[in-house]
C-alpha cells in the first residue's frame, strides 16, 4: 500500500493538500520534522499516514482527552487500528489496551504527555518497536505560547529512555518564530524537515463590527444562522453566563464552557455541542484547543481576544470542512481595557520579575497588533497574513473591509484641534493623558477631575463642544491608525508622533476613510451547501440519514461524513457503490459501512421527485 491509496481508501481524499505530501515523504525517509500549518490545514494526516506505512507503533502525544477520543473514533471508523490511553479510562481498560498493544493490535496510540512519565507505560514502550513519535499541538512546550503545558517538557526524557530513538515530528498552528525555535530546541529535533504552509483560509469570511449594543448584534447574527453550529467567545466567565442565559431565553439551543464549571458539566456541555444537540457554544478561551468539530459554521468574538495568534486560532475553528464560514469580531473600545487588565493581572506568578516583565512586554505588543486589526480599514485577511509573515494580494474581496464602501472625509481641522489639545495638556501637567480626558477637555466638560487639574483654562478647552464624544473618539482612533498619535499600551496615554507636526505646523491635510455601514444586513452569497439547499433537498435527506447513523453509533455526525462530503454527494447523487467512491471524503471502509444506507436515501429521494 502506498500513501496515495491510503489517502483514497481510508480517507476518501483524492489529492494531498499543499505541503502534506512532502512532509510525509520526509518522515518516511527517516527525518525529524516540524510542521506549522493553520488550524484546519490537515496536520493529522501528516502523522497518521506515516504511522500506517512505518513498521511498529506510532505514538501521538496530544494535550486533550476530548481530542484523542474523537480522533481515535474517526480513525476506527475509517478502519485504522488505533487506541488512546488517558485518565478517562479505568485501570481495567488501561490493562486491556496494554495487553492488546503487546499483541501488536494498534498502529497508532494517542497519549497525554503525563502518561509518558509513568513507569508502566515506559516499560511497555521499551518492549515495543516505536518507530515514530508525533507531538501534536507542539506549541504547548513553549512558555511563550498560549497554552504552556509543563509535562510537554518531559517528552525528550521519554524519547531518550527508549532503546532506539524514533523519528520525531512536531505539529502546531502557532507560527511565531519564538515558539518555533522553542519547539526545535526543547524537543531536540535532529536536522528536521521544516514546513510552514500558507496561513490563508480562503473559505473564512472575516468581519469586524462595532455595534452600539453588542448583545442585540450578537442575537441578530445568531438568528440569521439558526440551526448552524457556531462558537461565541467571551472574555470572562461572567460574560459567558450572561450571554448564554440571554440566548437561551430567546430559544436558541446554546450551552456554555468555562473553567468555573465542574468537570462533569464541562464534559456534558462539550458533548452536547459536539453531537449537535446544542448548536451554539458560548465559551471563554478555555474552550477549544483540540476541538476538531469540522462543521462549525461561525465563530463570533463577543470581546476582542488578547492577541492575533489567539484570534486566528479561535476563529480558525470555523469552516474546517472547507465550507464557507464566518468569523465575526464584535469590537468595543472597552475590550482594550479588559485585555489590559488581563495582562496586568495575568498568571505570570511562577516567573521571576525579569521574565514577567518580558512576558508583559510581549503581551502588550500582541495587544497592539490585535487592536490594530479591529481598527483597521485595510483588508482584514491581509492584516492577519502580514502578521504571520505571509505575502498576499492587497485586497482579498472576502472580508468586511473589502466589501465595505468608504467615504473620504477631510478632518484636518479636527485633527489640528485634537493634536494641539494633547500637547497643551502635556505642557500644563507635565505628562500625557488618555483619550477620555482629551475628549472631555475638547468638549468643555465640567468634570471634577478636569477642573481640579486646571485644564478648563486651556485654549483648546471647549473647542469641539458641538461634536459628539463618539465622533471625536473615531477621529482619535483614525489619527492613531494613520500614525499621527501613539498609544502607550500599558497606560493607554496618547502622545503625538513626528508625523503630527506636519499637520500642526505645515498644513498637512488629514483625510479619513470612513466606512459606510450598510443600513440592513446584506445577505452574502453563500456556497453550495447552505442556503441553496431547501428543506426538501437531497442534501437535507442525506443529513437526516447521517444524523440517524450518528445516533445509532453514538458518534458525532462529522465522524461519519463531513458536510462538505454530503454536499458533494448531493451534487453527484451516486447510484452505485463505485459511483459513491467518487465522492470526495468517501473511502472504502466508510463506503462499505455506510454506503448502503446513503445509496438508499438517494434512491428514495429520486423516486419521490418522480
Ligand atoms: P489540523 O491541521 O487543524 O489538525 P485536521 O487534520 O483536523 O486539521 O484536518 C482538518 C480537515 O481537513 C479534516 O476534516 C480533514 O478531513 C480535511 N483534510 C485533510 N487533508 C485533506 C486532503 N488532502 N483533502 C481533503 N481534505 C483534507
Ligand atoms: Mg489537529
Amino acid at each position: 500500500m502506498d500513501k496515495y491509496s491510503i489517502l483514497k481508501q481510508y480517507y476518501g481524499h483524492s489529492a494531498f493538500r499543499a505541503g502534506q505530501e512532502a512532509l510525509i515523504d520526509a518522515i518516511l525517509s527517516g527525518r525529524d520534522a516540524l510542521c506549522v500549518m493553520p488550524t484546519g490545514g490537515g496536520k493529522s494526516l501528516c502523522y497518521q499516514i506515516p504511522a500506517l506505512l512505518l513498521p511498529g507503533i506510532t505514538l501521538v502525544v496530544s494535550p486533550l482527552i476530548s481530542l484523542m477520543k474523537d480522533q481515535v473514533a474517526a480513525l476506527k471508523s475509517a478502519g485504522i487500528p488505533a487506541a488512546y490511553i488517558n485518565s478517562s479510562l479505568t485501570g481495567e481498560q488501561i490493562r486491556t489496551v496494554y495487553a492488546r498493544t503487546r499483541k501488536g493490535a494498534y498502529k497508532l496510540i494517542y497519549v497525554a504527555p503525563e502518561r509518558l512519565e509513568t513507569n508502566s507505560f515506559l516499560s511497555l514502550m521499551q518492549e515495543m518497536d516505536v518507530s515514530f513519535l508525533a507531538v501534536d499541538e507542539a506549541h504547548c512546550i513553549s512558555q511563550w505560547g498560549q497554552d504552556f503545558r509543563p509535562s510537554y517538557l518531559g517528552i525528550v526524557d521519554f524519547i531518550n529512555a527508549l532503546p532506539r530513538r524514533p523519528i520525531v515530528a512536531a505539529y502546531t498552528a502557532t507560527a511565531t518564530k519564538q515558539v518555533q525555535s522553542d519547539i526545535l530546541r526543547l524537543l531536540q529535533l535532529q536536522s528536521p524537515y521544516r514546513i510552514v504552509t500558507g496561513f490563508d483560509r480562503p473559505n473564512l469570511y472575516f468581519d469586524v463590527r462595532r455595534p452600539k449594543n453588542k448583545f442585540s448584534a450578537l442575537a441578530a447574527l445568531i438568528e440569521e444562522r439558526r440551526g448552524r453550529s457556531g462558537i461565541v467567545y467571551c472574555a470572562t466567565r461572567a460574560a459567558v453566563e450572561r450571554v448564554c442565559d440571554s440566548l437561551c431565553d430567546r430559544g436558541i439551543a446554546a450551552t456554555r464552557y468555562h473553567a468555573g464549571l465542574t468537570d462533569e458539566e464541562r464534559q456534558q456541555n462539550q458533548d452536547d455541542f459536539q453531537f449537535d444537540r446544542k448548536t451554539v457554544m458560548i465559551a471563554t478561551n478555555a474552550f477549544g484547543m483540540g476541538i476538531d468539530k469540522s462543521n462549525v459554521s461561525f465563530v463570533i468574538h463577543y470581546n476582542m481576544p488578547k492577541s492575533l495568534e489567539a484570534y486566528y486560532q479561535e476563529a480558525g475553528r470555523a469552516g474546517r470542512d472547507g465550507e464557507n464560514a464566518d468569523c465575526v469580531l464584535l469590537f468595543a473600545p472597552a475590550d482594550v481595557e479588559t485585555a489590559r487588565f488581563l495582562i496586568e493581572n495575568g498568571g505570570a506568578d511562577q516567573l521571576s520579575e525579569e521574565d514577567a516583565a518580558l512576558v508583559r512586554k510581549r503581551d502588550y505588543e500582541r495587544l497592539q497588533a490585535m487592536t490594530g486589526y479591529c481598527k483597521s480599514v485595510d483588508c482584514l485577511r491581509g492584516r492577519l497574513l502580514d502578521y504571520f509573515g505571509q505575502i498576499h494580494p492587497a485586497n482579498c474581496g472576502n472580508c468586511s473591509n473589502c466589501k465595505a464602501t468608504y467615504q473620504t472625509e477631510d478632518i484636518t481641522l479636527s485633527a489640528q484641534m485634537i493634536l494641539s489639545c494633547v500637547m497643551r495638556i502635556r505642557e500644563r501637567l507635565g505628562y500625557y493623558v488618555g483619550k477620555t480626558l482629551v475628549i472631555q477637555v475638547l468638549r468643555g466638560s465640567r468634570d471634577q477631575r478636569l477642573l481640579s487639574l486646571g485644564l478648563a483654562s486651556l485654549s483648546t478647552y471647549g473647542l469641539m463642544d458641538k461634536t459628539s464624544p463618539s465622533v471625536i473618539e473615531r477621529y482619535i482612533e483614525y489619527l492613531e491608525s494613520a500614525g499621527y498619535l501613539e498609544v502607550d499600551q500599558r497606560y493607554s496615554t496618547l502622545r503625538p508622533t513626528k508625523k503630527a507636526s506636519a499637520v500642526l505646523f505645515d498644513g498637512e491635510c488629514v483625510l479619513m476613510q470612513k466606512r459606510v455601514e450598510p443600513k440592513t444586513e446584506k445577505k452574502r452569497p453563500r456556497g453550495a451547501f447552505s442556503d441553496e439547499f431547501e428543506e426538501n433537498s437531497l442534501y437535507e435527506a442525506l443529513r437526516a440519514q447521517r444524523a440517524e447513523l450518528a445516533k445509532r453509533e453514538s458518534v458525532p455526525a462529522y465522524v461519519i461524513f463531513s458536510n462538505a462530503t454530503l454536499a458533494d454527494m448531493a451534487e453527484k447523487a451516486p447510484r452505485s457503490l463505485s459511483e459513491l467512491l467518487e465522492v470526495s471524503g468517501v473511502g472504502e471502509r466508510k463506503a462499505s459501512r455506510y454506503g448502503e444506507a446513503f445509496l438508499r436515501t438517494i434512491e428514495e429521494y429520486i423516486q419521490q421527485q418522480g
